[in-house]
Order: C-alpha cells, then sequence, then structure tokens
C-alpha cells in the first residue's frame, strides 16, 4: 500500500526542531516541538534521535531532515552550520545506521523550496525560484521541472556592486543579503524614524497608509528586484515565491516595485510571464519538505 506510507520529516532550525509525520500528499500529522540542543553536537544528535523516537510507529518508512547547513547529496554529508554545533557530520550515515531507514538530508532551505513547490504557492511551475526574507536570505531551485539538490545561496548574489558589507562570516560587498533580510529592514526603519523603530513597526505603518514607511520598503523591494531579474536571467524562473518571516509580512508592499524591476531587467519573453507570489506554507515549509526529501530517498 504505497500509498498509505509515511515518513517523518524534521526541521532543524538554530532555536527549534520541528517534526512530524508527512504523508505522499505532504500533509502533516503529530506535529511537535522541541528546544535545539546548542552545547555540542552530542547533544544536539541526541535531540534529533529524540524526536524521530517520539514519532516512530508503524508505516514510518523513512526519515527527512531539514538542515540549516550545506548538504553534500553524493556522500549524505553535512558541513558548517552558523547557529548550531553541527560541522563535518557524516549525517546520512549516522541516521541510517541508528534507525535502520532510508534517510534523505536537505539544505532547509531547498526543503522549504521543495514543499512550496509540491504543495504550496509553487505548483506546477517547471522553473521555480524562492526567497525566504528572514534574519538572512535562504533561497532554493526547482529547475526543468526537478529540485536542484545543490548549493543555492542566492542571498549572497552581488546586488550593487561595492555595496554594504554583507553579514556574519561572509565578506562579500552589496549581496542581496544585506539589503533586503528584517535585520536590513530594521536598519532601514531606525534610519528613518528613529532608534526605537523596527521592520515589524515598519511593516506595521506602511500597512496603516504611512508613505514614508511605504517608500522605505519599496527602496528594498526594488533591490530585491534585482536579484529576482538576475534569476529570472539565469533560470529562466517563471515564478517567485518569496517567504519568510519579513518576507510574508511586507510582501504587498514589496511585490509591485520589486516586479516592476525584475521585469525591467528580465530578459523577454521571461520578463512577462514572470509571477512574484507570496509562500503559502509558512513555518510548515521547512518540515513539510524535509518529508518530501525523505520519500525521495525512499524511491530516489
Ligand atoms: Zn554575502
Amino acid at each position: 500500500m504505497a500509498g498509505q506510507e509515511r515518513v517523518i520529516g524534521v526541521d532543524l532550525g538554530g532555536t527549534k526542531i520541528l517534526a512530524g509525520v508527512v504523508g505522499r500528499d505532504g500533509a502533516v500529522e503529530r506535529r511537535r516541538e522541541w528546544p535545539t540542543p546548542v552545547d555540542s553536537l552530542e547533544s544536539l544528535l541526541a535531540g534529533l534521535d529524540e524526536a524521530v523516537e517520539d514519532l516512530l510507529g508503524d508505516g514510518i518508512a523513512a526519515l527527512g531532515f531539514g538542515l540549516p547547513s550545506r548538504v553534500d547529496q553524493r556522500t549524505g554529508r553535512a558541513f558548517g552550520s552558523v547557529n548550531i554545533p553541527l560541522e563535518d557530520v557524516d549525517f546520512r550515515d549516522r541516521m541510517q545506521d541508528r534507525f535502520g531507514l532510508p534517510v534523505g538530508v536537505e539544505n532547509d532551505a531547498n526543503a522549504a523550496t521543495f514543499a512550496e513547490w509540491r504543495c504550496g504557492a509553487g505548483r506546477e511551475a517547471r522553473n521555480l525560484a524562492m526567497l525566504t526574507l528572514g534574519t538572512g536570505v535562504g533561497a532554493g531551485f526547482v529547475l526543468d521541472g526537478r529540485l536542484y539538490r545543490g548549493w543555492a545561496e542566492a542571498g549572497h548574489m552581488v546586488v550593487v556592486h561595492d555595496g554594504k558589507p554583507c553579514r556574519g562570516a561572509c565578506s562579500g560587498r552589496g549581496h542581496l543579503e544585506a539589503y533586503c533580510t528584517g535585520l536590513a529592514a530594521d536598519e532601514a526603519a531606525r534610519d528613518e524614524f528613529g532608534p526605537a523603530a523596527d521592520s515589524h513597526r515598519l511593516v506595521r505603518l506602511a500597512n496603516e497608509g504611512d508613505e514614508r514607511a511605504r517608500d522605505v520598503l519599496a527602496g528594498i523591494a526594488r533591490i530585491l528586484g534585482s536579484g529576482i531579474g538576475s534569476l529570472v536571467n539565469l533560470f529562466d524562473a517563471e515564478r517567485v515565491v518569496i517567504g519568510g518571516g519579513f518576507g510574508a509580512a511586507a510582501f504587498d508592499h514589496l511585490v509591485g516595485p520589486a516586479l516592476e524591476v525584475a521585469r525591467r531587467e528580465a530578459l523577454s519573453p521571461a520578463d512577462e510571464a514572470l509571477e512574484i507570489v507570496k509562500a503559502e506554507l509558512a513555518t510548515a515549509a521547512g518540515l513539510i519538505g524535509a518529508g518530501l526529501v525523505a520519500f525521495e530517498a525512499l524511491d530516489p
């Protein structure tokens, strides 16, 4: 009864582990949450084991993990995560040995993209890009009707030559991530409205019709549009899904100016077909995507 099979999807975040039982259609049952143990790799893996064990039962056919890391799909190895002690781990082998089930592993942004494509705002697009605008910029691609399973760091695409320094460990300048995140919006809000302002207030003011707030968000959106225009030219992306905490909250203010600039930059006929849409699955995308990755491991 292949249609009845279920898998466990685990979305590992910097502050919480989100796990659930996922069906082939992306439906989630028994969704649970645990705090992420961050003091050592051993405690982190123990926390993931506990999440899986809590959900294991009859009919669980595979496990899928979304990790905030680069993942080498040939070896199943996870490399360097920013906020958690997961570095250079043979993650897929470790979990296969531990649980004796097929295991799929994917970068968390790729997993979320997979979920939006199969079950959310990206349905039926042949070429799709997803950008999650949160603390940073996460990105993923569906190319020619398949999830691109490599490294997709579109947040570190240059959109302003020699522009603002990027954040964290990135030594680059003028990257999308320096302009189009919630943190960048916090900074822009403070510049415009004083030290007490942040991105939440900026969006609230824009919702209330404040012209200055709308202008600030339009400025962020135009830079976003430059990046999207380049993605369209590179990958013929017909649809771009915008997610993430800031991206979803500010979407209505971002979409117009972003689309205008992206269409200006994109070559014809991709410019006319381009749609920019809001993510539909919100915080469930990573968990659902991890589940879908488990099904990929089950029937590659
Ligand atoms: Zn960067």
